[in-house]
């Protein structure tokens, strides 16, 4: 007689044979190192930031060279084997999360900065280089990198090209796309490909603009050539506070309206000041109801005048209590809490899910009251600290993923927001990116054609759908199903159960 044959036990014989299959292929072209596989190697790549969400790959590459990286996508492209290219995993929206059948394609070992160009103003730099490492290697010749995600001690300037990542001094200096000047990667089939070149435009259709931002989906980026600014000779940051929500959202676009272009104008709500203000004791006014920190740099001259605009547009809306930073020790000191907002939410709940959508700033305090009446209807508290200049809202839902309910609840509190944001006329996306957290809402932001459309682009980069399969785009049955679902009362859609691509 036969024995019994476990449930899932030949799917589980299937990825195991694959896995050797690939690990077979990949073995030819990379050193031993360069290959992992067991479950326990794995196991720190079975996510990103978005660690509700993980899934275990078959195969972990971790190439040195860029023929390498090429030998990797030709392999995989042959065996028909999805590849998720991974930076530092720091993403918030699930992009790097791995494929249970595919090869996570890890770029760390590419982290080399290979020139400083001082008189160009750029530096070129393998895609595995940190975010602020570029700014570090610069400051000797008194230049910087501007983008400045609060993730950037870790994130890569892969990932950030990737995501289109922007930062606290992207309201005056730009998001990734406006700092970048050429992408060297390599398509799913392991064709060298460049975007961009070192001049400010470059000759033909500006396909540089369409992989900033595609995700892991069109190409693998391995160098990049970024622009240097020089740094500001002085930066002032007044911290306003707020007895009234609406009030400090109306300032925030009274702020842009006066002409003024802060170099960069965050907003923090009464949770999200308590939390970072037990952790880091940076002075915050813990009775407010929220709090604007307004940067202004520049030559002695622009930062004085340019303060004493702000200051008096900040008064005209009602602000309780107005501090200008007198020092740099200071300046730095009410940066602190909000680039420590989201370890210090790690402080007061298990786990929390950090939204990312935009809104009109002259709606910024319509979304935050709404979302104050979802606490109640979700059940869950939620604190919000953002780039409010840029209308880009970063609500950080408080939950324990231990419970599936609470989990659930968290689902479908951050649906919520990012569909009301659309509602108000913002987006589903502000910097974190897509991946597969914003899959449902992609449903409500766009429409089937619009989305179509999208895959059309997606097919002529990565005609077999291999690179980052799955992701940022959701596919015609996943749009119906989930409005199906939304009119049967918000139930979410898990981004697991259906066809891809
Ligand atoms: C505490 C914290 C604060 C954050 N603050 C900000 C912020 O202020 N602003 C902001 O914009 N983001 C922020 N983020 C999000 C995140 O850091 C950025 O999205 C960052 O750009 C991700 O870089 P990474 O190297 O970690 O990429 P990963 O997470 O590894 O990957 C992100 C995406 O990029 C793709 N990718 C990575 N490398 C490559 C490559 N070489 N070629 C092709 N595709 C690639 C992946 O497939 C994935 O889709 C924050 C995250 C955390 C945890």
């Amino acid at each position: 007689m036969n024995a019994p044959v476990a449930p899932g036990l030949p799917a589980l014989l299937q990825k195991s044979e694959r896995q050797s299959q690939v690990v077979r292929a990949l073995q030819a072209h990379l050193p031993a190192h360069a290959l992992i596989w067991n479950e326990e190697d794995t196991t720190p790549y079975e996510c990103d930031g978005l660690t509700a969400y993980r899934m275990r790959p078959l195969v972990v590459a971790l190439p040195e060279t860029e023929a390498q990286v090429a030998a990797v996508l030709r392999t995989c492209h042959a065996l028909g084997v999805p590849v998720v290219a991974r930076g530092a995993g720091t993403g918030l929206s699930g992009g790097a999360m791995p494929d249970a059948m595919g090869v996570t394609l890890s770029l760390a070992k590419f982290n080399k900065i290979l020139k400083i160009d001082v008189a160009a103003r750029t530096a070129v730099v393998q895609c595995g280089v940190r975010n602020l490492a570029i700014s570090e290697a610069a400051a000797p010749f008194n230049l910087y990198y501007a983008p400045d995600p609060s993730s950037q001690i870790a994130c890569t300037i892969g990932g950030n090209v990737a995501e289109n990542s922007g930062g606290v001094h992207c309201l005056k200096y730009g998001l990734t796309l406006h700092n970048v000047l050429r992408v060297r990667g390599f398509t799913a089939e392991g064709e060298a490909v460049e975007f961009g070149g070192e001049a400010l435009d470059c000759p033909g259709l500006d396909l540089l603009a369409l992989v900033i931002g595609s995700e892991g989906m069109l190409a693998v980026t391995t160098e990049v050539t970024v622009k240097l600014v020089p740094k500001p000779q002085l930066a002032r940051c007044i911290m306003a506070s707020f007895d009234d929500v609406r009030k400090a959202g109306d300032a925030v676009a009274a702020v842009i309206a006066a002409g003024i272009i802060p170099a960069g104008l965050e907003m923090m709500d009464k949770p999200m000041t308590a939390a970072v203000e037990d952790f880091v004791k940076a002075g915050y006014d813990l009775n407010a109801a929220a709090i604007l920190l307004c940067e202004s740099d520049g030559t002695i001259e622009e930062v004085e005048e340019e303060i004493g605009r702000m200051t008096a547009v900040l008064r005209g809306c009602g602000a309780t209590a107005i501090a200008c930073s007198d020092n740099e020790d200071e300046r730095l000191k009410f940066w602190s809490g909000r680039k420590n907002a989201f370890p210090a939410s790690g402080r007061i709940s298990p786990d929390y899910m950090c939204l990312d959508s935009t809104i009109p700033r002259k709606r910024l305090a319509d979304i935050l009251l709404a979302i104050q009446q979802m606490e109640i209807k979700y059940n869950l508290r939620c604190c919000n600290v953002f780039h409010a200049g840029d209308g880009n809202l970063h609500p950080l839902v408080l939950f324990d993923a231990n419970d599936p309910d609470e989990l659930h609840r968290c689902e479908l509190f951050g649906a919520d927001i990012l569909e009301t944001s659309v509602a108000m006329g913002g987006t589903v996306s502000g910097e974190h990116g897509v991946g597969v957290e914003k899959l449902n809402s992609m449903c409500v932001q766009f429409t089937a054609a619009e989305n179509e459309q999208m895959f059309g682009v997606k097919r002529a980069f990565d005609p077999a759908g291999l690179l980052n399969p799955g992701k940022v785009i959701p596919t015609l049955q996943r749009c119906a199903e989930y409005g199906k679902q939304v009119v049967r009362g918000g139930k979410i859609l898990p981004f697991a159960d259906l066809p891809r691509f």
